[in-house]
């Protein structure tokens, strides 16, 4: 099954719970940082990197001899990575999505593909499990290609084989890179914190995720700050409060020491055994509803 980690905003403390989730699964699992932007997981699971590849894209590229200047390329791209003025072509391959129109419907075959580098993609071992991420280029904008070059590397052999769960850590918020990282998630666990921003977000979170019919149950990070608006929501929208993670000065001290928080105590080693198998539970009937 493929667990989604996700949230509304940044540093309600995601990362942190899938890098406990990973060591508490209770069989190996491939813990997955799509956070591309800002990968983070492997500061807390400290992976052996076994392999690295470089993520493209396939862009197109201009023979200005064979084009007739038609502009059927700059009409059709959606995304405006291409103008025609007069006999002058230009692209502009930050802006191309990638997704080969004009590179198909040219008549005259002067567009050709070239690549852009996105970043990479790199994959390794963590303890029992494996390790996969992506990390954008610096100065690359455009990270929902990259998280799908991540999801595709997860059916190398050498990274997924024989491992049948997955943890993703999705990037926050609620726009296109979020998306991306749990479309293809079978229950997606959102990590909230009970203040005023944590609740508006996750309200985002909920309303974005529910459009592509995931179920998703709340982890509530340091519960005792804030007030219980948080509760509320979640009563009133029928998402199920999965754990509560206390706030505590020796959790944070172990989060800014890049220690796994699930490692720190008896007590949090046993509330993520059993949020480990609370997700199980709530997710079995969605994974075999999707794979019927
Ligand atoms: S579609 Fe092809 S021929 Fe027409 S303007 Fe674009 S590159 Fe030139
Ligand atoms: S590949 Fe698609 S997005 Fe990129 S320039 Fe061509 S039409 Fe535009």
């Amino acid at each position: 099954m493929k667990i989604a980690i996700a949230s509304g905003k940044g540093g309600t403390g995601k990362t942190m719970v899938t890098a406990s989730l990973s060591v508490s699964w209770g069989s190996r699992v491939v813990a997955v940082d799509l956070d591309v932007e800002e990968p983070n997981l492997h500061l807390f699971l400290k992976p052996d990197i076994t392999g690295s590849r470089d993520a493209l894209m396939e862009v197109p590229q201009a023979d200005e001899s064979k084009c007739n200047y038609c502009r059927e390329c700059a009409e059709f791209c959606e995304y405006k990575a291409i103008s025609v003025l007069g006999s002058v072509i230009m692209i502009f391959p930050e802006m191309c999505h990638g997704c080969g129109g004009c590179l198909a419907l040219c008549p005259t075959g002067a567009l050709t593909p070239t690549h852009r580098k996105l970043g990479d993609v790199s994959w390794g071992t963590s303890g029992q499990n494996r390790f996969l991420m992506g990390r954008l280029r610096v100065g690359e904008a455009m990270s929902p290609p990259l998280i799908h070059q991540v999801m595709t590397a997860l059916k190398q052999p050498d990274i997924s084989a024989g491992i049948a769960d997955v943890l993703l850590d999705a990037p926050p918020g609620v726009s296109c890179p979020a998306i991306s990282a749990v479309i293809d998630s079978d229950y997606v666990v959102l990590v909230t914190e009970p203040t005023p921003f944590g609740v508006f977000d996750l309200r985002l979170a909920h309303q974005a995720f529910t459009t592509l019919g995931k179920p998703m149950g709340v982890v509530v990070n340091r519960a005792g700050v804030g007030n219980d608006e948080v509760y509320g929501f979640c009563s009133q929208a029928g998402l199920p409060i999965l754990a509560e993670i206390p706030y505590d000065r020796a959790i944070a001290e172990a989060y800014a020491a890049g220690e796994v928080i699930a490692r720190i105590s008896a007590p949090m080693t046993a509330l993520f055994q059993r949020l480990a198998e609370t997700i199980r539970q709530a997710a079995a009937p969605a994974k075999e509803a999707r794979h019927a």
